[in-house]
C-alpha cells in the first residue's frame, strides 16, 4: 500500500533532485515556467521495494525575497496537508541558515511527521553540518546525497515505518503480525575462484532460506534472505552474481563496478581472500573500495585447508594488512575452509560484530569525558604559534560511525593528528572494521540551544 512524503525545504537545497531521484526518471523541471506553480507535482516514487507517491510542494523559487516566509508557510502547511511524512531537506555545505530554523519551527508546529535531511553530504564535506543539524530539534538528521544517491538506503530505513503504518491502518491492524526485524545487508566479494560461491552455498545451505536470490533492493541487485540465529540476513550482489546464478559460466575477470556496486548495497561486506594468494593488488583495491564506500569489512582467508604452515601464513597475512590498510586498523579476519567448513563458524560471528561497531552511536557526554584526557594527555600542535583548540567532538552519524570535532583554527589541525584521533577512537569505542570519519569544523557547540 502506498504512502505520501512531501519534501519541502528553502531553494537550491536539492528538493528537485531529490524529487527525481525518487521518481527515478528525469522529469523536466528545466522546462518549468517561471510562474506557474508547481505545487501539483506528484509523481510514483520508490526506493528499492518502498513505493509512494511524491509529492512536490516547491514554489519557493518564485517568491520575492520579502515574500519568502508567507510562501514557505503556505508550502509546509500543504505538504503537511497532502503527505503522511514530510522530508525537510537542508543544504549540508551551507550548514544551516536562518531561513531553515524559521522552517523548523515551522514544521514543528504541524502534526505531521518530519524526517530532517542533511543533503549534498556525499564525501564528507557535509559532515559538519550534519551535527548542527540536531540543534533543529527535529530529531536525527539523515545525511543524503540526492545528486549522488548517497544514504538512499538510510532514507528506505526512515520511511520503512510510514508504510508500514500504513499498511496497518488500511488492514484494520492484524494483532498477530510480528514486527520483523531489519534485516543486514551482507555482500561477499572477492577475486574469481576464490571461492566466493562455496561459501554463500555452505552460509545458506546450512540456514533456513527466507527466499531464493531474486531481484531485491533495487533494479539491478539480487538478494537472498536467510536466518542466522534469528537474525535476517540479505545476502547482496549485483549482476556478476546473477549472470553465475543464471548460467554455470565462471566469470574469468573481477568487474570492478559490479563489485562496486555490491558494496554501495551492502552494509557490511566480507572480502574472501585465497589463502595461497593473499592481498594481491587486486584485494587491496576492493579493501580499499569498501573503505571508501563507508561499509563494515571482514577478512576472509579461505582454503585454509592448503596451507601447511599456519602461523607463518597468518604472520605473513597480519604484516601486510598492517603495511596496506592501516586506515581500517584490526579488521576482524577469520581463517577457514568452505570446502570442509573448519572454521567457517567463525564468519558470521565476526560479521556481526562489525556491524554492531557500523551501527555504533558513543554518546557525546562519553565522548568527551573521553577526549579531556586525550587532548591533556596528547594535545593538539600549535599552528603559527598558537595551540589549536578542540573544544567538542560529537557522533554525527553512525553507519559508518562519523564524528564531527569543533576546534579552534580548523583547518590548520594536522592529518597526522585527527589519524591519532581515528585510531584513538578505534580503540577505546571498539570500532574494528569500521571506517572512522572525521570532519573539523570551527564554531560553537551545535547542541548548545542558546546560540544566537
Ligand atoms: P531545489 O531548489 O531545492 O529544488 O534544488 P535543486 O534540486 O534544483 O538543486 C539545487 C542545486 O544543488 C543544483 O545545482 C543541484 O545540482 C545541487 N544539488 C542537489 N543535490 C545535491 C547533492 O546531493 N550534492 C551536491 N553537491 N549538489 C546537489
Ligand atoms: P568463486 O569464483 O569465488 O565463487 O569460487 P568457487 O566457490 O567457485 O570456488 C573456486 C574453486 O575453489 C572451486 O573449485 C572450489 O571447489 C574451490 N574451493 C572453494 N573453497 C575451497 C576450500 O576451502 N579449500 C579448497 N581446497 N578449495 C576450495
Amino acid at each position: 500500500m502506498s504512502f505520501s512524503v512531501a519534501i519541502v525545504g528553502r531553494p537550491n537545497v536539492g528538493k528537485s533532485t531529490l524529487f527525481n531521484r525518487l521518481a527515478g526518471k528525469r522529469l523536466a523541471i528545466v522546462d518549468d515556467t517561471p510562474g506557474v506553480t508547481r505545487d501539483r507535482r506528484e509523481a510514483p516514487g520508490s526506493i528499492a521495494d518502498l513505493d509512494f507517491t511524491i509529492v512536490d510542494t516547491a514554489g519557493l523559487e518564485d517568491a520575492a525575497p520579502a515574500k519568502l516566509e508567507s510562501r514557505m508557510s503556505q508550502q509546509a502547511q500543504r505538504a503537511a496537508k497532502k503527505a503522511d511524512v514530510v522530508l525537510f531537506l537542508i543544504d549540508g555545505r551551507a550548514g544551516v541558515q536562518p531561513i531553515d530554523r524559521h522552517f523548523a519551527d515551522l514544521l514543528r508546529t504541524l502534526s505531521r511527521p518530519v524526517l530532517l535531511i542533511v543533503n549534498k553530504c556525499e564525501g564528507k564535506a557535509a559532515i559538519a553540518g550534519l551535527g548542527e543539524a540536531h540543534g533543529l530539534g527535529l530529531g536525527e538528521p539523515l545525511a543524503l546525497s540526492a545528486e549522488h544517491g548517497e544514504g538512499l538506503s538510510d532514507l528506505y530505513d526512515a520511511l520503512l515505518p510510514f508504510a508500514k503504518d500504513r499498511d496497518r491502518r488500511d488492514e484494520e491492524a492484524d494483532e498477530t503480525a510480528e514486527e520483523p526485524d531489519k534485516s543486514m545487508n551482507l555482500a561477499i566479494v572477492g577475486r574469481p575462484n576464490v571461492g566466493k560461491s562455496t561459501i554463500i552455498n555452505r552460509l545458506l545451505g546450512e540456514e533456513r532460506m527466507l527466499t531464493g536470490p531474486e531481484a531485491g533492493i533495487t533494479r539491478d541487485a539480487i538478494a537472498s534472505e536467510w536466518l542466522w540465529k534469528g537474525k535476517k540476513i540479505r545476502l547482496v550482489d549485483t549482476a556478476g552474481m546473477r549472470r553465475r546464478a543464471n548460467v554455470f559460466e565462471k566469470l574469468e575477470k573481477l568487474s570492478v563496478a559490479d563489485t562496486l556496486r555490491t558494496i554501495q548495497y551492502a552494509e557490511i561486506v566480507v572480502l574472501v581472500l585465497d589463502a595461497e594468494q593473499m592481498l594481491e593488488k587486486q584485494d587491496l583495491a576492493i579493501a580499499r573500495l569498501v573503505e571508501e564506500e563507508g561499509r563494515g569489512l571482514v577478512i576472509a582467508v579461505n582454503k585454509w585447508d592448503t596451507i601447511s604452515q599456519p602461523a607463518k601464513a597468518l604472520r605473513k597475512l597480519e604484516d601486510r594488512l598492517e603495511a596496506s590498510l592501516a586506515q581500517m586498523r584490526g579488521v576482524p579476519t577469520v581463517v577457514f575452509s568452505a570446502l570442509t567448513g573448519k572454521g567457517l563458524e567463525k564468519l558470521m560471528p565476526a560479521v556481526m560484530r562489525v556491524h554492531a561497531a557500523w551501527n555504533k552511536r558513543v554518546g557525546t557526554g562519553e565522548l568527551n569525558r573521553w577526549l579531556a584526557p586525550l587532548l591533556e594527555s596528547h594535545p593538539p600542535p600549535l599552528n603559527k604559534g598558537r595551540r589549536i583548540k578542540i573544544r567538542y567532538m560529537t557522533q554525527a552519524k553512525a553507519r559508518p560511525p562519523t564524528f564531527a570535532v569543533f576546534a579552534s583554527q580548523p583547518t590548520a589541525l594536522p592529518e597526522s593528528y585527527q589519524r591519532y584521533m581515528v585510531n584513538a577512537i578505534r580503540e577505546r569505542f571498539a570500532l574494528q572494521g569500521v571506517p572512522i570519519r572525521i570532519t573539523v569544523r570551527g564554531g560553537k557547540n551545535p547542541f548548545d540551544k542558546d546560540r544566537n
